[in-house]
């Protein structure tokens, strides 16, 4: 979790979100841009975006955009990942400095590093990544997972052979269980996911009787004990979209998601589950990324106009490439 934490700019000035989407609009003209934008960045940035959604469907719908400039609201990997499917297109992103403490807790050097002692301990696997890594991570891994399409993935892995799990641990675990196949886990994990509180979710569940609770499976095991529905954030979606009788959810994910479900399924009331402030212990309703938070308006209009920041072709993205296509594409 080495990423600065966002604090708000003193010396960001005001602007009226109609007027910056305005701009940009007319920038979008101008420069021959998309904007695909993240279910966990602001609900008005997801307003403007021409394409909404998870970071499977952000990497699949990079391929499809037909201008010649992206502007990926998001996180970092996820930008990296829009340039890998569609190198031929300039691939802007709002701050470079919005990382993701789960990418962060599996760096290149170490997993090559701990890839290298397992086979010199003899040890035959395929190292299975979870979508939330660096390109540099990709390419170092025979898979790439989602949570949709995990269990698939785990099945094309040779049952004598090993599977290294990077980089969330609580994930694993999860596939663990699903899939009845032992992994060697990775410790890492998502900052947001991870402090949520199981006391405050009980009593949430006790204050609203018939509420159905969902999360995701960057959850910890005690959360997703008391979860009725486990999935990504597009699995998610999908199934509140599909129960028609108004329903109250407990929501155990990135709340800026609620957005997005409010949008696709305004007939049901969503409950985001607090969380536990690590610094000072107390919890807290809101379960934002601040990673996520650092996109703003104003900076989808500043890196549209300036045309930076810009998200650079590396060598090693064609390794990762072919690690998405073989994992995602066919
Ligand atoms: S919510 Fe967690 S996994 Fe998603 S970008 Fe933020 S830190 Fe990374």
């Amino acid at each position: 979790m080495s990423s600065p934490v966002v604090t708000p700019d003193p010396n960001e000035v005001y602007e009226d979100p109609l007027d910056l989407m305005g701009e940009i609009e007319e920038l979008k003209k101008e420069k021959d841009a998309s904007i695909l934008a993240h279910f966990y960045v602001d609900g008005d940035i997801q307003d403007i975006a021409d394409f909404t959604g998870d970071s499977l469907k952000l990497a699949r719908d990079a391929i499809k955009v037909k201008s010649s400039t992206i502007v990926f609201s998001g996180v970092h990997f996820m930008g990296e990942s829009a340039k890998i499917m569609s190198p031929q297109k300039r691939v802007l992103i709002p701050d470079m400095l919005a990382g993701c403490s789960l990418a962060e807790s599996c760096p290149a050097d170490q997993l090559a590093a701990f890839q290298e002692q397992l086979r010199a301990d003899g040890r035959t696997f395929d190292t299975v990544a979870y979508i939330n890594t660096s390109a540099a991570v990709k390419s170092l891994c025979d898979w790439i997972v989602t949570s949709g399409n995990a269990r698939d993935i785990i099945e094309r892995v040779p049952a004598d052979r090993e599977i290294l799990f990077v980089p969330d641990q609580h994930l694993g675990r999860y596939l663990m269980e699903v899939s009845g196949r032992k992994m060697i886990l990775w410790p890492g994990s998502c900052m947001v996911h991870e402090i949520f509180s199981i006391q405050d979710l009980i009593r949430a569940k006790r204050n609203t009787p018939g509420s159905v609770v969902i999360a995701h499976p960057e959850c910890p095991q005690n959360i997703l004990e008391l979860t009725d529905f486990i999935g990504g954030t597009e699995k998610m979606r999908q199934y509140v979209m599909s129960i028609k009788d108004p329903t109250t959810f407990l929501v155990a994910t990135e709340s800026a998601m609620i957005h997005a479900f409010e949008k696709s399924a305004p007939q049901h009331t969503f409950v985001p589950v607090p969380g536990i402030m690590t610094s000072t212990g107390e919890t807290c309703a809101c379960n934002r990324c601040p990673h996520m938070a650092r996109n703003t308006l104003q900076k989808v209009r500043d890196c549209l106009k300036n045309e930076s920041p810009e998200i650079e072709w590396k060598d090693y993205f064609q390794k990762a490439r072919d690690v998405l296509d073989r994992s995602l594409l066919q």
